[in-house]
């Protein structure tokens, strides 16, 4: 991951008092436990507060009976540089996000870059420099896995290899360069996985002028890590060939924000059915034509679990769990040496939701009432979301 080991702060956090503990892992995911210690960045222990030490703490937070969950990931976005985005000319969207709940974002290309090169020593220059400037510069604290080169035609084996040394661990969506022919795709795909670099592909029709349609067979063909916005982006793909991806490949079904949400409803009955939502994570694919939605992981949990009719507790897996695992991340789950990443929240104020998990079932927001990265708390009160009951606080520090 690209935290710089220097940049871990030290010392000891206690989180008590947490009334829900979600874990991200989709064969558990609530824990009987109402307390964590961190040390330095990372989880230490998880238990009730009597059985751990929680003597000599740098920061005790009282959760006051709220609910904690791993830092939600969004594994689709397209940053380009510092918290800018000049799709839609927003300063600040990252921040905006953190107050959604989101502290590790994944590229899927800095494909908004003004002038973006398409030769290939230029593609290269850029994968390698949004790598570098994001692992150097986190916005508001969020982990931002950026330097995500778009494939064009010209590169060869060598190319992915001296990006590989350079740092560079993720391509972008594979269809938004000169590649979109299946068998061109599934050569370069396999070279960066060579090499460690993992793979999107988008799928379905032409997102803006300039991209293209990426069909079914294509997908199955380049064989990417991740079938990159099943649901479309925004245009889906017919049913049947949705289903063909869900069957026929074993590959991250990935859904968005900014796609077909009738497509991302029929994804999610399909894997449900057979037994893969192991397989489901989730990107709000923005900034987009669409927007920039800070609440957009929140809000597909919440039409995931009340429109999918999926427990709310695994909802939340798809957004954490199941993507730190498909996308090797340290972060994403509640366990001991994994990144202290947290979001609290609680039921948003009037819901018809009797708790947390209830108001997301029946499709309302979560009010979050802090977040936390590497152990240290990024902020606190949400001033997106719909106020919670209840609200953490820092006791100590
Ligand atoms: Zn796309």
């Amino acid at each position: 991951m690209a935290t710089p080991q220097a940049a871990m702060p030290k010392g000891k956090l206690v989180v008590r008092n947490i009334g829900l503990l979600l874990s991200g892992d989709l064969d558990r995911p609530i824990l009987d436990a109402d307390t964590i210690v961190a040390v330095d960045g990372r989880i230490a222990a998880i238990g009730k507060a009597k059985d751990l030490d929680t003597g000599n703490a740098t920061t005790v937070i009282d959760a006051k009976g709220t609910a904690l969950a791993p830092g939600l990931i969004d594994s689709h976005v397209h940053p380009v540089f510092g918290d800018w985005t000049p799709r839609q000319n927003q300063l600040n969207w990252i921040d905006s996000f953190l107050h959604g709940g989101v502290t590790t974002m994944i590229s899927a290309g800095e494909v908004h870059l003004p002038g973006r090169p398409r030769d290939v020593v230029g593609v290269k220059a850029l994968a390698i420099t949004a790598q570098r400037a994001f692992e150097a510069f986190r916005p508001s604290g969020v982990k931002v896995l950026a330097g995500a080169p778009v494939l064009e035609q010209g590169m060869v084996e060598e190319d992915f290899k001296e990006l590989a040394a350079a740092g560079v661990k993720l391509l972008g969506e594979v269809g938004l360069g000169s590649v979109k022919a299946g068998d061109e795709a599934k050569r370069m795909v396999a070279w960066a996985r060579k090499y460690g670099i993992q793979s999107t592909i988008h799928t379905g029709g032409p997102s803006i002028p300039g991209s293209g349609l990426i069909d079914k067979d294509v997908v199955l063909e380049a064989d990417a890590d991740v079938i990159g916005h099943i649901n479309g982006g925004h245009t889906a793909l017919p049913l049947d060939q949705i289903l063909a991806l869900c069957e026929k490949s074993r590959r991250a079904i990935e859904i968005v924000h900014n796609g077909n949400e009738s497509a991302a409803l029929y994804a999610l009955r399909i894997a449900g059915q057979t037994g893969q939502l192991a397989r489901v994570i989730l990107g709000t694919d923005s900034p987009a034509g669409s927007g920039v939605q800070p609440l957009g992981i929140l809000r597909m949990i919440a039409m995931l679990s009340s429109l999918g009719d999926v427990p709310a507790e695994l909802a939340f897996c798809f957004a954490t769990g199941n993507t730190a695992r498909i996308r090797q991340l340290d972060c994403g789950l509640i366990e001991p040496g994994r990144a202290a990443d947290f979001v609290f929240m609680d039921r948003a104020q009037h819901s018809a939701g009797r708790d947390l998990l209830d108001s997301v079932r029946k499709g309302d927001l979560p009010g979050i009432g802090m977040a936390v990265i590497d152990g240290v708390v990024r902020v606190g009160r949400s001033r997106n979301t719909p106020p919670a009951d209840r609200v953490p606080e820092v006791v100590e520090s």
